[in-house]
């Protein structure tokens, strides 16, 4: 297609309410103009102008199987010339729906029974609410509804995950979170240990922190945690040693439900098909979006666990039918989208991709960052990795905020033709390339980054801030 880039920048700068823009900024021009993503392939992306840009981000950490897959664009294309909808309310389905929940139901970790689908992890991680809530309801237990989530975790943006997301910038001026959502600490060792605790130890006291809040709400108030096995957007941080058994010990003491958010983890990232198996979490609800499609289509799912699941069914005699679901719960065409990505994550064995390519990933970056002296840490599990920017290694002081250092990297890095994220939090450059990256890809991620935090770095030196 050949299109008018001006234009198309014009339509977009009058019309479109971009997420996460500053408004003013975008409308006066001051963010420049729209970028115009045109085409897509492997791992690349390419722009209106005919930029070529390495996506170290996979979209917003989604597009697992990488850009231009034909196998799934024509599954979605034979589906919707064969039957482009239809809805599965009242037992009504498809064989595309039926397969792939079958699949995911025996793919997932855990004792999962069903699967309910929405189109977006934040309205998956609703369902998860109202389906702890129904689930206490269904029990005799009407004040079991708390939710507990961590800072800096994120669930989404809508009224109730964005309620679970754990960032204030969601909450503000938002009416948020709902008092029906609790948080607690963050499990980021580098800055939350104590001098000389282990990570160990760590685990051990976020854990303790949970017992104690979950008393002082009383265990008959609280429904359910719910956690991403790695912290995503909260600095993509995997979790201190012993977390999750520490976390898990508490929840079983108290009753309360465990809902797993894998909407990055699921399908591979961490090196394992879920975040779960690899830190051996036993979830009794799983959240997926994301990797399920690799975007390919907007579906998400969540996954119903057989404690919860039964006592829904043996509920539903007193209640009636359930009641809840979307017009595009089930969605074929997604659902066909769905058996040709997971088609492609088995036969290429993407969770293995991940932990081939992601363990020289993460050598990579320890090589060339963990040493420059504005690094205070370089972390990361699989395909999914963070470095850290401090301005003072010895005692853990961030830089002012003012200097933005990682907005800074993250152009620097856009401007040598690598999308990597700075990230909210502190000053954090982000990656999660598409799971499908090779060694000489993840190479030149790393290497275009090493250049962009060095020109940054000399930038800093040269003003004097280190
Ligand atoms: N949960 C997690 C862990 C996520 O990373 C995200 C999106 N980044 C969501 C939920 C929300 O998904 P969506 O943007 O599709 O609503």
């Amino acid at each position: 297609m050949t299109i008018n880039i001006k234009e198309i920048a014009e339509k977009d700068r009058n019309s479109v309410l971009h997420p996460f823009t500053q408004l003013k900024d975008f409308a006066t021009g001051k963010l420049g103009e729209p970028t115009i993503v045109e085409t897509g392939k492997g791992i690349r992306i390419q722009d209106a102008l005919g930029n070529q840009l390495i996506d170290g981000f996979a979209g917003l950490y989604c597009v697992n199987v990488g850009y231009g897959r034909t196998e799934v664009a024509e599954a979605i294309s034979r589906q919707a010339f064969r039957l482009a909808y239809y809805h599965s309310y009242a037992a009504h389905t498809t064989d595309e729906l039926a397969i792939l929940s079958d699949r995911l139901v025996k793919m997932a970790p855990g004792k999962m029974s069903k699967v309910f689908y929405g189109m977006s992890g934040s309205d998956a991680n609703e369902t998860q609410a109202k389906l702890v809530w129904y689930y206490n309801n269904l029990r005799g237990k009407p004040n079991k509804k708390k939710i507990i989530s961590r800072e800096r975790g994120y669930h989404g943006c809508s009224v109730v995950s964005g309620s679970m997301t754990g960032m204030s910038f969601y909450h503000d001026h938002m009416d948020l979170p709902l008092p029906q959502i609790v948080h607690t600490g963050v499990p980021h060792h580098y800055w939350g240990a104590n001098a000389g605790e282990t990570e160990v130890e760590f685990s051990a006291r976020r854990a303790q922190e949970l017992d104690k809040l979950i008393q002082r709400l009383g265990p008959d108030n609280v429904g359910a945690f719910i956690g991403e096995p790695v912290l995503g957007t909260g600095g993509i941080t995997p979790p201190p040693e012993g977390y999750w058994q520490a976390i898990q010990a508490v929840l079983k003491k108290h009753d309360v439900l465990l809902i797993a958010d894998e909407v990055i983890t699921g399908f591979g990232r961490t090196g394992s098909m879920f975040g779960s198996q690899h830190y051996g979490i036993e979830p009794d609800l799983i959240t997926i979006a994301k990797g399920l499609t690799s975007a390919y289509f907007p579906l998400s799912a969540a996954i119903v666990g057989e404690k919860v699941y039964k006592v829904m069914e043996d509920g539903a005699d007193k209640v009636g039918a359930f009641s809840h679901g979307y017009t595009y719960s089930g969605h074929p065409i997604g659902a066909a989208a769905a058996n040709a990505v997971l088609d492609i994550v088995e036969k290429e064995d993407l969770p293995g991709n991940a932990r081939d390519v992601g363990a020289f990933f993460q050598a990579q970056l320890k090589e060339r960052f963990a040493q420059l002296p504005i690094v205070g840490e370089v972390r990361g599990v699989g395909l999914m990795g963070a470095i850290e920017f401090v301005a003072d290694r010895d005692n853990k002081k961030r830089f002012d905020p003012t200097l933005k250092v990682g907005a800074r990297i993250s152009k620097a890095a856009r401007e040598r033709g690598l999308i990597a994220r700075a990230m909210p939090h502190g000053d954090i450059l982000g990656f999660a390339p598409p799971l499908i990256a090779t060694k000489a890809e993840v190479e030149e991620i790393a290497a275009i980054a090493e250049s962009a935090v060095r020109s940054v770095m000399d930038e800093l030196v040269w003003d004097g801030h280190i």
